[in-house]
């Protein structure tokens, strides 16, 4: 039985390294170590520019080469290629089945390409698994030929489905595994064990982790419940210790964690670790740390630590929406808490949603207002919609897997596209402006925007342009936000 591993090519403005890395193919691999495996990671070396589909022309006029530090995106790229990899040796390999993991339902085109590709290339049976999948199976079943649709956490089900495919005995009585024939039982809350989750990144010395699954808390817009369920996993300690004796230079430890901090014991002891192994290492939190979670005594013992910066979600600085949504605190207990995160004297940027269900474009304007007030830089979050969440059924959704992207700038009827757009471009000014060091492009940028009330532009000529945003928020926005700030 061999089983050959995929990722696939997908379509965005930019690339973080968490989607589509290879890492996770290697992990898969180690998961199903049984069988002879191969990975294939299609995504890796090839960048191409394309054209925006129709559906998202009302982003087109803002695209441009500006210089300056709060430009908006220069191209939409598609990364990766169905073709890229070595055909060669998948055609030695020779497959009995394929699997494919997919990031997110806002990339299922991208997905669907390879597996038609690959059915040309092989007759194997193709399983497709992760976070995509998970929140709409249903969609995938409709939409995608594929065999196998693995739902949740792949080690509940995916060795137990490999080896039933190699005895070729039936699939139906397996939990979280869908296909044409038949729709399957969900179940999140099976035990199961898991390794921790690791890249890293040569170049930077960036050891990327994520050793916790699933999250207790139940904010309504978040998929965690459907992708890993609502009980807190944590990975051995010691088989922490194991990834860190691999890596004998480690500069910095991300951890990609949804809620790391929700046991603080375990969660120091994680920090311990890294401590041991590279004592000078400096530590973040990319995806997140629960704010609420950091009490006086966690943010004393976290001075013990080499921590870089907290990176801190906050939703909006309004309470009916902190309330719709489940988030469990209000403005007043944030309010609290980040002027002691930020007392640290530790970089920190605080995440809020552009554009949830029940949102204004007022509440918007409101809560960067607020954030601009504060010591921290801004990160806006444009809301989409994940499929399966809670918060789907008070809005328009598209059946367009791409206007599911946060960077389709999708207003789901709450607001208006160019008034996403123009809070996207108002957050990355204002952290332009807070940043120390700035380029001379920008300076002069932010100089001339301030003076005409107008976010303006520079092009690599040294000309300048000014953003067709929605006018009457750029106006209220230097108004009563940058007022009387002048810019030196
Ligand atoms: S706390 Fe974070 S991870 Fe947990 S449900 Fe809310 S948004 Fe999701």
């Amino acid at each position: 039985m061999r089983v050959a591993l995929f990722n696939h090519p997908f379509n965005d403005f930019y690339k973080s390294p968490s989607r589509m890395s290879s890492g996770i193919l290697s992990y898969l691999a180690h998961m199903i170590g049984n069988y002879e495996s191969i990975c294939f990671d299609v995504v890796k070396h090839i960048v191409t520019p394309i054209d925006l589909p129709d559906e998202l022309s009302y982003i087109a006029p803002h695209i441009c080469d500006d210089i300056t530090d709060y430009s908006f995106f220069r191209s939409y790229f598609r990364f990766g290629a169905v073709h890229n990899f070595n055909h060669k040796d998948f055609k030695v390999f020779s497959p009995d089945v394929i699997l494919i993991t997919t990031f997110a339902f806002c990339y299922a085109d991208g997905l669907k390409d390879q597996i038609e590709y690959l059915r040309k290339l092989s007759g194997a049976v193709i399983i497709i698994g992760g976070s995509g999948v998970s929140s709409n199976p249903q969609w995938y079943i409709e939409n995608v030929r594929s065999d196998f649709c693995v739902v949740g956490p792949a080690e509940i089900v995916l060795p137990e489905l490999i080896e039933r495919i190699n005895r070729g005995v039936g699939t139906e009585d397996l939990v979280n595994v869908f296909s044409s024939a038949h729709m399957c039982k969900v179940d999140l809350n099976k035990n199961y064990n898991f390794k921790p989750y690791y890249s890293f990144n040569k170049r930077n010395k960036t050891l990327q982790l994520q050793l916790t699954r699933g999250c207790p808390k139940k904010c309504q817009y978040c998929s965690i419940g459907l992708t890993a369920g609502n009980k807190f996993r944590k990975s051995n300690p010691d088989d922490i210790e194991n990834v860190f004796k691999l890596f004998p230079t480690i500069k910095r430890v991300d951890f990609e964690d949804d809620n790391l901090s929700c046991d603080s014991k375990y969660f120091f002891n994680v920090l311990d670790i890294v401590r041991k192994y590279c004592p000078d290492a400096l530590i973040s939190f990319e995806n997140g740390i629960d704010f609420t979670t950091l009490t006086d005594d966690v943010l004393e013992r976290l001075q013990n630590y080499t921590i870089l910066q907290y990176n801190i979600s906050f939703t909006s600085a309004e309470n009916s929406i902190l309330d719709t949504h489940h988030r469990g605190y209000t403005v007043d207990q944030f309010e609290v808490s980040i002027r002691k995160i930020i007392k640290t004297g530790k970089p920190v940027i605080v995440y809020f949603i552009a554009g949830l269900p029940g949102d204004t474009a007022g509440n918007i304007f409101n809560t960067i207002k607020y954030l601009f007030s504060l010591d921290v830089i801004i990160g806006i979050s444009p809301f989409y919609a994940v499929p399966g969440t809670k918060v789907i059924e008070n809005i328009k959704e598209s059946n367009k897997p791409f206007m599911t992207s946060a960077m389709s700038f999708n207003g789901y009827g709450v607001i208006s596209e160019l008034e996403k757009i123009t809070f996207f471009m108002l957050t990355r000014f204002i952290n332009a402006m807070k940043k120390s060091n700035k380029n001379e492009f920008t300076v002069l940028g932010l100089k001339k925007s301030i003076e005409e009330k107008k976010i303006i532009g520079i092009l690599n000529d040294g000309s300048t342009f000014e953003y067709q945003l929605d006018s009457g928020l750029v106006k209220q926005f230097f108004d009563e936000i940058i007022g009387g700030v002048l810019y030196e």
